[in-house]
């Protein structure tokens, strides 16, 4: 897909060839050319990590050095038959295979009668599993005969994301390397070695920050940079207010300091940080997304500090986090958490974003002032929480008033004086506007087919947990706010209410292939997906049904124990 590629375009352009040329893998890049130098290749590699560390790459090259006519102190030479003949695809001696898609026993079985074969040139052939964790246990069983007896020339290069998820079995067989996360400097020196080749003018700060938001993945760092150059238009410097812009992201030091001055109770402080991100034109529901993120983060370190290896954090970030978690304890961070959860609900349909969230932030911060910190009586705090409450249902009301009328509101308005004024400017909404909710206009509904797909299921079940690990942004935040509904051909379907959101989804032929691939990878389940736009006017039930209640109705009704 031509598309496909030209969003990949800097990651396959800038794909190292040699070991010289990877970078921040300088443990595994040693050992593997002190193996091809002193002629001890192994038949069996595992190469472990999360995507975009470099396991592939490393697999390709290594491939070519085994069989380069000529190498150069380990690597590849890039010239002889040899090294053209794979760079080209037309060689025998290295087969790449992606179990994601190609997981049955039949798929292995292909591969393993093709290694009884000698090569007839070269001197090995290479087989470079990619996201071995999705084969079936028939297809691990199969692979396994051939990895406990490999002929002389054979060489496996087992790649995964999961290796928890293999049999020991076959991780027994394996010599293991363990690609984790690259660092921002490392990232971030690439990054100005490609704009520099590209003759892209760029920020340092800019550059750094791509790195940052990459998070450890080569791959999505330049990803990130092919975003920011194609958004880019003319020939204009790239810096880093345009690069905020453009990957529509905060700056994890902005949750840093957020917290800070929440958690110190400092909230004329915490409401700058607010008009800051609202005067950059930031999305409200992505700040607070991301700022949840941040807290749920400190509190996973602080119920223990082992799972740093989990969280999936560059150092910087890591450290960032460490620090925070420790100036607070579990119960304050989870009251974070809380407030900040009830908000992003609150939130995604209102047009009084910012008041509310105000009141959140001073809500959290409050806490705090309860200790002593601040000077404000019982009586006053007291009378602060009632006036929160009264202004909260006074808001309530008003976006139930707002939700029953038909148009005329925009849902992108993020000043609660738009909302207000829409509201005093709407003819009263008594009854007249609820009438077109059981009225003739009501819009036909999807039906159900008679049984939700297993695989949608499973899928819309572990919606937040595998949404929940794309990399920060706005499509991350888009697809967590989105409703689920099932299409007349089994698709999960993705509504959208807002409806430059869904355009932004719907027009580009990319975005279904890559969140069909990333919940495969996911979830080990291929599931057709398509993105639609709600009507304005009207809510997702109107037109839909809700998958997630008749999912959850189901596991309550049956107490299904199907789900893992
Ligand atoms: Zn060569």
């Amino acid at each position: 897909m031509a598309e496909e590629k030209q969003y990949l375009a800097l990651y396959r352009k800038y794909r190292p060839q040699t070991f010289e040329d990877v970078r921040g893998r300088d443990a595994i890049v040693r050992t593997l050319k002190n193996q091809i130098l002193n002629g001890r290749i192994g038949h069996s590699y595992l190469f472990c990590g999360t995507r975009g560390t470099g396991k592939t790459t490393i697999a390709k090259i290594f491939a070519r050095a085994v069989n380069c006519e000529d190498p150069h102190d380990g690597s590849p030479c890039g010239v002889c038959a040899s090294c053209r003949a794979i760079a080209a695809d037309a060689s025998l001696n290295v087969v790449e295979m992606d179990a994601a898609s190609n997981n049955s026993v039949d798929d292995i079985r292909a591969i393993i009668d093709a290694v009884s074969y000698s090569p007839t040139q070269g001197r090995y052939r290479v087989y470079i599993i990619d996201e071995v964790h999705m084969l079936s246990t028939a297809a691990f069983n199969a692979l396994l005969k051939t990895l406990e007896e490999p002929p002389s020339y054979a060489i496996f290069i087992l790649a995964t994301t999961e290796p928890n998820k293999l049999p020991v079995t076959i991780l027994s067989r394996c010599q293991r390397y363990d690609f984790g996360r690259l660092s921002t400097e490392t990232i971030e020196g690439r990054l100005q070695e490609v704009a520099e080749s590209e003759q892209l003018h760029a920020e340092d700060r800019a550059l750094r920050y791509i790195a940052g938001a990459a998070d450890g993945s080569m791959r999505d760092g330049l990803s990130l940079l092919d975003q920011c150059i194609a958004f880019n238009f003319g020939n204009e410097v790239l810096t880093y207010e345009k690069t905020l812009e453009i990957l529509g992201a905060v700056d994890t030091a902005v949750f840093s300091r957020m917290f800070g001055h929440i958690h110190e109770g400092q909230i004329p402080e915490a409401l700058s940080i607010l008009d800051e991100i609202l005067a950059q034109g930031r999305e409200l529901v992505q700040f607070v997304t991301d700022l949840i993120w941040y807290l749920r983060n400190m509190m996973l370190l602080k119920a223990s500090e082992s799972v740093r290896d989990r969280l999936d954090l560059s150092a910087d970030n890591l450290e960032r986090i460490l620090n925070d978690a420790r100036s607070a304890d579990l119960a304050e961070i989870m009251r974070y958490i809380r407030i900040f959860s009830g908000l992003i609900d609150s939130i995604r349909y209102s047009e009084n974003r910012r008041i509310l969230t105000e009141m959140a932030i001073i809500r959290a911060g409050r806490g705090r002032m309860d200790d002593g910190a601040g000077d404000m009586g019982v009586d006053q705090l007291d009378n602060l929480t009632n006036r929160i409450r009264e202004l909260e249902q006074r808001l309530l009301a008003d976006e139930q008033k707002m939700a029953q009328m038909p148009k005329g509101v925009s849902f992108l308005g993020d000043e609660a004086a738009d909302g207000r004024e829409a509201a005093a400017a709407a003819p009263s909404a008594g009854g007249g506007a609820q009438a077109g909710q059981g009225g003739a206009q009501k819009p036909q509904r999807t039906v159900l087919p008679e049984a939700v797909p297993d695989d949608v299921r499973d899928i819309v079940r572990n919606w937040k947990k595998y949404i929940g690990q794309l990399p920060p942004g706005l499509t991350r935040v888009s697809l967590l706010g989105a409703d689920l509904s099932l299409g007349d051909e089994g698709q999960l379907v993705i509504v959208f209410n807002n409806y430059v959101t869904a355009e932004h989804f719907i027009r580009d032929e990319r975005y279904r292939n890559r969140l069909e691939t990333w919940l495969a990878r996911r979830s080990g389940k291929r599931v057709r997906i398509e993105y639609k736009s709600l009507d304005k006017g009207h809510k997702f039930t109107d037109n839909y049904v809700d998958l997630r209640s008749v999912i959850r109705m189901e596991i309550e009704e049956e107490n299904d124990p199907e789900n893992e």
